[in-house]
């Protein structure tokens, strides 16, 4: 009997992997060449040893813009734009009520109040068209991220935030190097974010960076950034294994993008699985941290969580999505103009499978559709 007729394993049969996801970060011969050559020149135990401005610049480059400032985390690089913007206290930051927590938690931190708005049908990402009701007179900034491989379109975003003068924050954490309408992801707005945490695509455990062409929002980063001394800063050694991962990044966005299509096709018959919809846009290429899905529990037969817990235990790595911020939330934390049924929807349907399966090979990939088949097929016992 092979694994893929067998029961599911969370109820005692054959894992279809039974060594599990793979590992993040993944073996990489230029990374351990990286670190040797820290530790022979000296350089991983200094101040400034060279990297930290290398890997600034490289980044700089990539992205076409004036200045980049590397930091201690992509949630506090959030904050440092924040604070560049001179947004504080009584200032409003608009926001998709579908969106990683620690956003929401960064407007807090200055002191200024986020505004929920609802996300689109197909991907669960910002949508610009619900940006116009949501502005008022306090609002500061919009701050947009690109989740799950969604796609946010910048274009209408900027032109939509110039017309009302409103700053634009992008949150490109999940999206390194990725396209968007014809621009690197986190440069179309006035401040764009990256984040180099232990999971993400770029990894150096921690760190996170911002990115802008304005001089005066890098001048006042740069000075938030400082307090005597280097606040939050990013260390040599954190900068030294991300360099040979810049180099890797385009093709492994490529190597990911190739997985996905492949995946978006074998599991296309599966009913209430279907992976983030992105509106079809010129010259924009998604980046895969995540790979969203919407499951929708009555279409497949299984409630949620139950599908996740059963494709975990087949060795393949999916998690449900974030919780929408409005849920479990005091309403004198955040305003929305109205309801919010498509965050709603995320909160309770959003799956995300893990990027480092897809740089896999193609018998893994094989092996995920074999896993979601598996576990449809047995539904009815799982219920
Ligand atoms: C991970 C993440 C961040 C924050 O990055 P950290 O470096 O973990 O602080 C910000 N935004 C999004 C969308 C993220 O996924």
């Amino acid at each position: 009997m092979t694994a893929e007729s067998s029961l599911p394993a969370i109820l005692g049969g054959e894992a279809i992997r039974p060594q599990g996801p793979p590992d993040w970060p993944m073996a990489d011969e230029s990374i351990l060449e990286a670190v040797h050559s820290a530790y022979r020149d000296g350089s991983w135990g200094r101040y400034h040893g060279g990297h930290v401005a290398r890997l600034e610049q490289r980044l700089a480059v990539l992205h076409q813009v004036e200045h980049v400032l590397t930091c201690g985390s992509g949630t506090f690089a959030i904050e440092l734009a924040l604070r560049a913007l001179k947004i504080g206290p009584g200032d409003e930051v608009v926001m998709a009520a579908y969106d990683y927590g620690g956003n929401f938690l960064s407007i807090h931190a200055v002191g200024a109040r986020p505004v929920l708005v609802d996300v689109d049908a197909e991907n669960w990402n910002l949508a610009p068209e619900n940006l116009a009701a949501a502005f008022g007179p306090a609002t500061r900034a919009v701050l947009v991220s690109h989740l799950h491989g969604g796609l946010v379109p910048m274009r209408e975003v900027l032109a939509l935030a110039r017309q009302y003068g409103i700053a634009v924050i992008e949150d490109a954490a999940q999206a390194p190097g990725a396209r968007v309408q014809g621009r690197v992801a986190g440069t179309w707005g006035d401040v764009g974010i990256l984040s180099f945490g232990g999971s993400k695509l770029l990894t150096a455990g921690r760190g996170g960076a911002l990115l802008t062409r304005r001089a005066d929002v890098a001048q006042r980063a740069r000075l938030a950034l400082q307090r005597g001394n280097l606040l939050c800063p990013l260390s040599e050694l954190q900068a030294a294994v991300l360099l040979p991962q810049l180099d890797r990044l385009a093709q492994r966005n490529t190597h990911r993008l190739r997985a996905v299509r492949f995946l978006e096709q074998a599991l296309h018959g599966i009913p209430g699985l279907r992976p983030f919809r992105n509106r079809p846009r010129e010259d924009s290429q998604p980046a895969y941290y995540k790979l969203g899905f919407q499951f929708e529990p009555g279409a497949f037969g299984l409630p949620r969580a139950r599908f996740v817990a059963a494709l975990r235990a087949e060795g393949v790595a999916i998690d449900e999505g974030f919780p929408a911020l409005h849920l479990g939330r005091s309403p004198s934390r955040w305003r929305s103009l109205g309801p919010l049924p498509q965050a709603e929807r995320a909160h309770e349907g959003a799956l995300v499978l893990h990027h480092p399966i897809l740089l896999g090979t193609d018998d893994e990939l094989k092996q995920v559709v074999q896993a979601v088949a598996k576990i449809h097929r047995h539904a009815k016992l799982l219920r």
